[in-house]
């Protein structure tokens, strides 16, 4: 049976697959959007977006994320819901093996996201959104006034810690360590904050929570020893894992596993583009994966018409 063959194929349905496939669409591409779960990938697990712009009052994610999908359809986008488990992007045409049979594209975009990691703590996923968060820029604003604890000690929980002493009124740092991996600028202005307390070689151990988080369960690593603090916000900062395994043999990947693309959103191959949290960049937000998803569109016309 012959294959049909598009023009823009897209792996995940979040922010940054569906803004390519949007622009994608408006170009006249035929475009599709393979998604191994549903529409709105992470930012479909928060109750409210306060930070994209054109919604005054916010907006719960996961409707977001429909009204994303909804757009991209309109202009004839297909969603497919099927995992792609293997690609060979060498190839022309590109072919993408997925849970629902063998797709064939011109062009690919990579809009996989990246998970952040979790602690592995019971009801930690039910407690997202009432007190669990991973990303301080997204909802560090619901807690202002409050008290707040990070775990983590690289550059991005010391990045958080620092960001939520100026909203929250109290916030503890909890490190595994008796060092921060964080670099010494960071280090130089947690020192200066008035705010922040440090508990070194300590792990939580457990959530305590009514209908939210209403404090956490500390374990002293060395000596065992249990204590309990407080508190409103629970901010996990212990890193993402990008998704690029399926795809690892082939695209030129960061030592973190994030796939190397600038602004451009181009890879080392031609003809792949990588957009959003995939993708090395400094700020994982959705109104930067959306405005990747713009820019694989556009180089994705540029690429099917010979000028890239
Ligand atoms: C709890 C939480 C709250 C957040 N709050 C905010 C906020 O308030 N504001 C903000 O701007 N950002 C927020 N973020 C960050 C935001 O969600 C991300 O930056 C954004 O969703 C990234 O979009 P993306 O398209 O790059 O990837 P994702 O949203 O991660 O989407 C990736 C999609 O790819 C799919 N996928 C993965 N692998 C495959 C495969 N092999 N085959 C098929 N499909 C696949 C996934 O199912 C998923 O749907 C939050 C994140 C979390 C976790």
């Amino acid at each position: 049976m012959e294959q049909h063959l598009y023009d823009l194929l897209i792996i995940g349905g979040g922010p940054g697959g569906y803004t390519a496939a949007l622009y994608g669409a408006r170009a006249g591409l035929q475009t599709a959007v393979l998604e191994k779960l549903s529409a709105g990938g992470q930012i479909a697990l928060t109750e409210q977006v306060d930070n994209y712009p054109g919604f005054e009052e916010g907006i719960d994610g996961f409707t977001l994320g429909e009204k994303m999908r909804a757009q991209a359809e309109r202009f004839g986008v297909q969603t497919i819901y099927a995992e792609v488990t293997s690609a060979e992007l060498t190839k022309s045409p590109k072919v993408l093996h997925t849970s629902e049979g063998t797709f064939y594209a011109k062009t690919v975009v990579l809009a996989t996201g990246a998970n952040p990691r979790t602690l592995g703590l019971p009801h930690e996923q039910e407690l997202i959104g009432r007190g669990v968060a991973y990303c301080a820029s997204c909802d560090g604003m619901f807690y202002r006034g409050k008290e707040v604890v990070v775990v983590g000690g690289g550059n991005t929980a010391v990045a958080d810690a620092l960001l939520l002493s100026k909203i929250a009124k109290k916030v503890t740092l909890v490190h595994r360590r008796d060092t921060l991996r964080a670099t010494k600028i960071y280090q130089e202005s947690l020192e200066k904050a008035e705010n922040i307390d440090i508990l070194w070689n300590h792990g939580v151990s457990e959530l305590l929570f009514d209908q939210k988080l209403t404090g956490v369960r500390f374990k002293q690593l060395q000596t065992g020893e249990e204590t309990t603090l407080s508190c409103d916000g629970l901010f996990i900062s212990v890193g993402r894992n990008p998704v690029t395994g399926f795809v690892a043999d082939e695209l030129a990947l960061d030592p973190n596993g994030y796939v190397l693309a600038d602004e451009s959103t181009k890879t080392n191959l031609p003809g792949v583009f990588a957009v959003g949290d995939v993708r090395t960049k400094p700020l994982r937000q959705v109104v930067t994966a959306v405005s990747d998803g713009a820019v694989a569109a556009h180089m994705a016309e540029e690429f099917l018409a010979g000028g890239v």
